[in-house]
């Protein structure tokens, strides 16, 4: 959901007006932003309804609501999405928005009331799928009391609906506003800047500088826009605390994130250490034994330890600069040519990010849990099985410490513990995703791997060669954006 948002959003940010105008009437205008407000919510009404008539026909078979249920959600959500970027990109809707009076011109206001919308549109689709939400809500609740374990009361409508304000969409809508609002106050001086460095693009390096700013303070920001609170001193405390050291992973904090017991999840949010932060959901902590919490929170350091952040803004960046040299090269261009390239270049960033990020996500993902294997073996786990850096054989002669030869039993459990977090979060082991291998095939994965040193030596140079193709094509499109935007003068 909140990669709906994100790239809603960013649509703001990026169009003040829309690149192709096909309603400029402000009655079909306003007609258009109604149809795109109501159209999601009712069909999320036909999705709730259907879940939980399933969920009410099978009671023995709760996962084909749930599995109806998740289906319709990403409709809706994909609706969502349909629905707002067309209201953005062929309507007058954004610029209409700033012709408000009085109060269009200030900074902010005409952004705020462009998404006002997207917002109520997702508001009400949560209050349309609410009752199918809590059914199965209490399905999870049965099955854990049928194991005995910690259960959390479903939520009434208003702590539902805050809880998804909070962790689906202010969690994006507060950084973007401080963006939103750079842009909108640099805007003002636009003139005057224009005057001072003619031609060099000072006002885009400020907004980039900016966006740069928020993204560094973004988690400190999450840290209380989720609900969050400080991992008490316990067992597992000085456990992760200590793998943090032998990791030379340096936090500013463990957090336990409250979600109401629903998530069994962790992760770690921010770019530099004193302002990174390790989450785990509070579900995780109540269904998890220790070493499988140390499994999960292996994976995310994983993540920062292989600096796929770092790499996915790298990504992003890459992007940016494409877009950067398309609306410079847009000054020397006429309109329909312009229209022309604005299409080939949206493609080719949907090519990107739908295709080529899923490929290297998943990629990353793997990567993570080859980390996870290596924390685990490195936290102590006891090893009882034919393993090449415990016990090592003839044909595994190494046994020596080194990132591609990985513990069975670590991996076994690791495996394990990925079908565990599986099943509690209720999604199916095969089940894949856009960003996801599914859960059995990444399990066979790292077992394969342990296995196969090998094989996870070839994976481990794959990733290598992918981080370095991102770098150089980053430093390529960094240095051409760089040279269309002529910054030398800038020195000058
Ligand atoms: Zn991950
Ligand atoms: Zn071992």
């Amino acid at each position: 959901m909140f990669l709906i948002v994100i790239g809603v959003l960013s649509l703001v940010l990026a169009f003040p007006s829309p690149p192709y105008r096909w309603l400029s009437d402000p009655g079909y205008v306003m007609l258009a932003a109604a149809a795109a407000t109501l159209l999601p919510p009712m069909v999320a009404v036909l999705v709730g309804r259907r879940a939980v008539v399933l969920l009410d026909a099978h009671p023995d078979h709760p996962g084909r609501g749930q599995y109806a249920f998740g289906r319709g959600m990403m409709v809706t959500q994909f609706l969502l999405a349909v629905c707002h970027a067309t209201l953005f990109l062929l309507t007058d809707w954004v610029p209409f928005c700033g012709r408000t009076p009085v109060v269009g011109g200030w900074p902010l206001v005409s952004g705020l009331l462009a998404i006002v919308p997207f917002l109520v549109s997702i508001l009400l689709a949560w209050i349309a799928v609410y009752p199918a939400d809590r059914a199965v809500r209490h399905i999870a609740l049965e099955t854990h009391l049928f194991r005995g374990r910690p259960i959390q009361p479903v939520w009434p409508l208003p702590k539902y609906l805050l809880f998804n304000l909070r962790h689906q969409v202010l969690f994006v809508l507060i950084p973007m506003v401080l963006i939103l609002a750079a842009r909108d106050v640099i805007g003002l001086y636009e003139r005057q800047i224009d005057a001072r460095w003619p031609n060099a693009h000072v006002s885009d390096l400020l907004l980039g500088t900016a966006a740069a700013l928020v993204a560094i303070i973004a988690p400190l920001i999450l840290r209380y826009v989720w609900v969050t609170q400080r991992l008490p001193d316990g067992p597992l405390r000085d456990r992760l605390t200590r793998l943090c050291r032998k990791l030379r992973l340096r936090c500013r904090e463990i957090l336990v994130w409250r979600s109401g017991g629903m998530i069994v999840n962790a992760a770690v949010m921010g770019l530099v250490a004193p302002l990174r932060y390790v989450l785990i959901t509070d579900a995780m902590i109540e269904q998890l034994p220790d070493a499988k919490i140390e499994a999960v929170f292996g994976h995310e350091a994983g993540h920062v330890k292989r600096h796929h952040i770092l790499f996915f803004l790298l990504f992003a960046f890459i992007s940016g600069c494409l877009v950067t040299i398309l609306s410079a090269r847009a000054q020397r261009l006429d309109r329909l040519t312009y229209q022309l390239l604005t299409v080939v270049g949206a493609g080719l960033l949907v090519l990107k990010w739908g295709v080529l990020f899923g490929w290297i996500s998943r990629r990353f993902e793997r990567q993570a849990d080859v980390f996870g294997v290596r924390t685990l073996a490195l936290g102590g786990l006891p090893c009882d099985m034919p393993c090449a850096l415990h016990h090592p054989t003839d044909g595994n002669p190494a046994g020596r410490e080194s990132p591609t030869i990985l513990c069975s039993t670590a991996a076994h459990v690791f495996g394990d513990t990925l079908n565990d977090v599986a099943l509690l979060n209720g999604i199916p082991p095969e089940a894949r995703s856009w960003r996801h291998s599914s859960i059995s095939s990444r399990s066979r994965f790292v077992q394969k791997l342990a296995h196969d040193p090998a094989a996870a030596r070839r994976f481990e140079r794959t990733l290598y060669r992918v981080k370095l193709a991102i770098l150089l094509t980053a430093v390529a499109t960094g240095l051409w954006a760089a040279y269309e935007l002529q910054i030398w003068r800038l020195l000058g």
